[in-house]
């Protein structure tokens, strides 16, 4: 099984953290769709006819879409590609977007799940944020979403935000778990170089929330959505029962996928391909660079991602792919976090336990081989 991961790059408007490839030159809309279309059908034979099992649109905002646009991109998909009967189709959407027309519109198109950035319901940071929407209305579009049929709905949370309290972040989470989304998705804040924010705290206007004020928010989540009945599958994702984001999971993994769009990233088993993250150059000629990975980048990588979720590292698996010397290495770094109780074994799986996903980023780069 395989995924396509589709990049929608245009923005209504710039949030002050955002440091992803997007644009508010809307006007190229039509012509970057064009390009898309184009690019699907040049890359057909990416996934070797591989039976695509997720989409997933992403951004950006790919609410910024019209119906005739997305109509677009799936009669591409459809005539090109091998498509499950069971496909997981994902739209990202902005809750400002969300109005009755756009929503059903949203449900004549074959989107199985839908996935809201709605990041706080205090309205201040909001605000503070430049995110497009108040709490209220973001709860009331996701109320249209679901009575329009989406019974898949994931939202967005994010922690450590410019004057949160735990016990504000407390009353956003217990506000996400009361609309029971199927999935949720928490993320704390980052300072990235050159945004807005970023100056914001150079010139002492906000101030980041300390180590141990993110490790009390982390904490308050994980304990908080576990008591609510979410799993907690992935470091930064929960979800009820069965409403794991399997594309999102493929990632983890290390399934095949094609990434289309500017910026797009795309992987098939032995290679890692790239988009440049440039609007006028994917119009103009699509420039990529591409990198084959090695057997110790794509053990890395294998660890990294593999630990992130709670299925785990299969030990049997990392021998047949990597050999003796690696799983040796691998187990032999484990044992000092096995003895502390911070990764355990069960049969052919080595895993994070609760303790050790507080860790996990120490213990990963301690099991990937360094030359
Ligand atoms: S909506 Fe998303 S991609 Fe667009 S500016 Fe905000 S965070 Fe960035």
């Amino acid at each position: 099984m395989a995924g396509i991961y589709i990049h929608i790059p245009f923005c209504a408007k710039r949030c002050i953290y955002c440091d992803f490839f997007s644009t508010i030159q809307s006007k190229k809309k039509g012509a970057y769709v064009d390009a898309l279309c184009g690019e699907l059908v040049e890359r057909r034979g990416y996934l070797l006819g591989t039976v695509v099992s997720t989409v997933y649109f992403g951004g950006g905002t790919p609410s910024q879409l019209s119906f005739h646009d997305f109509s677009r991109i799936f009669d591409v998909i459809r005539e090109y590609y091998k498509v499950s009967d069971e496909c997981e189709i994902t739209v990202e959407a902005n809750p400002d977007d969300l109005d009755d027309s756009y929503v059903e519109q949203l449900c004549m198109l074959p989107f199985t799940r839908l996935s809201m950035g709605i990041q706080t319901f205090h309205n201040p940071t909001l605000r503070l944020l430049n995110r497009r929407y108040l709490a209220e209305e973001a709860v009331e579009a996701y109320g249209r979403c679901r009575k329009a049929g989406f019974d898949n709905i994931s939202i967005d949370l994010m922690y450590g935000l410019p004057g949160q309290t735990l016990e504000m972040l407390g009353d956003d989470v217990a506000r996400a778990i009361s609309m029971r989304p199927q999935h949720i998705s928490s993320y704390a804040l980052m300072y990235e170089e050159g945004t807005p924010l970023w100056k914001l705290r150079q010139e002492d206007k906000v101030r980041e929330a300390d180590e141990e004020l993110s490790l009390s928010m982390y904490s308050l989540l994980v304990n908080e959505l576990k008591k609510s009945g979410y799993q907690h599958y992935e470091i930064s994702n929960f979800c009820l029962p069965s409403y794991h984001s399997r594309h999102n999971s493929s990632y983890w993994q290390g399934e095949a996928y094609l990434g289309v769009g500017a910026g797009a990233h795309s992987f098939d088993g032995n290679s890692r391909q790239w988009n440049k993250p440039d609007l006028d150059a994917y119009l103009a000629t699509r420039p990529f660079d591409r990198e084959e990975l090695d057997l110790a980048t794509r053990y890395n990588e294998f660890v990294m991602t593999r630990l992130r979720t709670m299925w785990g590292l299969p030990l049997k698996l990392l021998l047949q792919d990597f050999g003796m010397s690696l799983y040796e290495h691998c187990l032999l770094m484990a044992q000092y976090y096995l003895h502390r109780g911070l990764l355990e074994r069960i049969d052919d799986t080595l895993r994070l336990t609760p303790q050790g996903i507080f860790v996990s980023d120490g213990i990963m780069s301690d099991l990937m081989w360094v030359d």
